[in-house]
């Protein structure tokens, strides 16, 4: 095989078609190669949860920005497709029993209206106006987020929630869609605008001259080259290995993420309900035989201490679906990205004792643990938990990733910011926050060392 592209694309994930369809649609380069060893989207793109928010701290806006660019675009995209890909707005529900965590809330909030997510009203009477989200479409609602702390209040609107609740704050510009819809539409896009997809590993880049010449590319019908110019790499958690082909050292590293599926028979979760998320650490009530045995396993003594907050989870499908998706990822150590993962068979029994604290209606669970599917993938992430769209030190070389665990909410704002370096366009002003020589400014190292919260649960 002898090819040759304006662009190659390594890998097609979300991040490497949403960047096909960004050049190739909506920018003006028709001639773009994207390579993949595997079938699109398959290896991280579709273990999500499919969430998206405009919901993220400082330091700077950039990251609220870059999301609110990148919702923009998945409206745009759900207007032009009669929503082919399901976009909700139904919101993200952070739920406390603390009344501690109150303030908490309000001052995320108000850090987040700072920063252009918008603004906070707080509802403390019950007759207080809030507005709780439709479950279906996204237009017309409203951005920020309502603070719920009368407990009528709560109760009337979210009847499920645990009883000693004391908070909701219901975050508005979120929700969820179908991130396989999504790609698929992209790619579909992006297809009948020239885009090629070829089935094969990249092996090598060559370089000449400190430019990008070419690829080679391993295919099932054997090895060839394609010359290009530009090589853009959007591999998932890849990102280190592929940048290493050209002597680039980028600075991530991987997190195991899973997540359980199953069927909600007893309808403990209603379907019209937001994303939830309980807010506070959770210590779990095992019975006196169950903390022996944990208390004589290595791997699960940790499961008797509190573990942190942030169970979650929500509906997932259309009318006739009772599935619900729960995720707890406490064990957040780095590791390297091995395939196919493997699971603690405890996993899921341990997420739904978790998520009963906050929904207790899931209690049922545990008499006997209902069949669950079980899958997950890796965030691929920078130690401030901010992604890399842009150029390499290689003339020629791009990369689109270390995407985290907001990939599908972000690869449109990434794609796009990435398009506006490839395509010469003015480049937007949170551009400097997820290039990858921003670890050479002194500035920003020191930053570095001062980071508070990267915005992950
Ligand atoms: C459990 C879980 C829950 C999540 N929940 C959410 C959520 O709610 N919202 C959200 O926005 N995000 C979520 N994410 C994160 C999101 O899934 C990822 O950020 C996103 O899928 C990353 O996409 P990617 O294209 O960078 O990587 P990938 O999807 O991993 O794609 C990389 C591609 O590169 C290919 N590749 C690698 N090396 C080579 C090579 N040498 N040659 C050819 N091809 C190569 C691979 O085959 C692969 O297809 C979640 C992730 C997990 C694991």
């Amino acid at each position: 095989m002898r090819a040759t592209a304006e662009v190659v694309i390594c890998g097609a994930g979300i991040a490497g078609v949403a960047a096909a369809y960004h050049l190739a649609v909506r920018g003006a380069i028709r001639d773009v190669m994207l390579v993949d060893e595997r079938p699109p989207l398959s290896l991280t793109s579709d273990k999500s949860t499919e969430c998206y928010r405009n919901w993220w701290p400082g330091p700077g806006d950039a990251m609220v920005a870059v999301m609110n660019r990148s919702i923009d675009l998945l409206e745009d995209l759900a207007r032009e497709s009669h929503n082919a890909f399901r976009l909700n707005r139904r919101g993200y529900l952070f739920a406390t029993a603390e009344p501690t965590t109150l303030s908490r809330f309000r001052r995320a909030a108000g850090e987040a209206a700072a920063l252009g997510a918008g603004p906070l009203r707080v509802h403390a009477t019950a007759s207080s106006d809030y507005a709780p989200a439709p479950a279906d479409g996204f237009e017309d609602q409203p951005t920020g987020a309502d603070l719920i702390t009368d407990p009528d209040l709560i109760r009337r609107h979210f009847p499920y929630l645990a009883t000693d609740t004391v908070g909701a704050l219901h975050v508005r510009r979120c929700g969820w869609f179908s991130g396989q819809q999504l790609g698929m539409y992209l790619l579909e896009r992006a297809r009948e605008r020239g885009v090629r997809l070829l089935e094969g590993r990249v092996e090598r880049v060559e370089t000449a001259g400190g430019r990008v010449r070419g690829v080679v590319v391993e295919t099932p019908d054997g090895s060839g080259t394609i010359s290009t110019p530009r090589f853009v790499i959007a591999v998932g958690p890849f990102l280190r290995h592929v940048a290493g082909l050209l002597g680039v050292e980028l600075p991530v590293f991987s997190e195991r993420h899973v997540k359980i599926a199953f069927s909600d028979g007893v309808g403990a979760i209603p379907r019209d309900a937001p994303m939830l998320i309980w807010a506070d650490p959770v210590r779990l009530p095992w019975s006196e035989e169950e903390r022996a045995e944990l208390a004589s396993s290595d791997a699960h003594r940790e499961l008797l201490d509190e573990l942190p907050a942030g169970v979650h989870g929500r509906p997932e499908g259309g009318p006739g679906s009772a599935t619900v998706l729960l995720l707890w990822n406490y064990d957040l150590r780095p590791v390297e990205p091995t395939f196919p993962l493997e699971f603690d068979p405890i996993y899921p029994e341990l997420v739904i004792r978790g998520m009963a604290r906050m929904i207790p209606g899931l209690s049922a669970y545990l008499v006997r643990l209902p069949r669950c599917v079980v899958d997950g993938g890796y965030y691929a992430k920078t130690r401030e938990n901010r992604f890399l769209a842009g150029p390499l030190p290689v003339e020629g070389a791009y990369v689109i990733g270390a995407l985290s665990g907001y990939g599908l909410m972000a690869s449109n704002g990434a794609a796009d910011l990435l398009a506006d370096y490839i395509c010469a366009r003015p480049l937007p002003r949170y551009a400097p926050a997820f290039r990858f020589d921003r670890y050479q400014d002194p500035g920003y190292a020191k930053l570095l060392e001062q980071w508070g919260e990267t915005g992950q649960f």
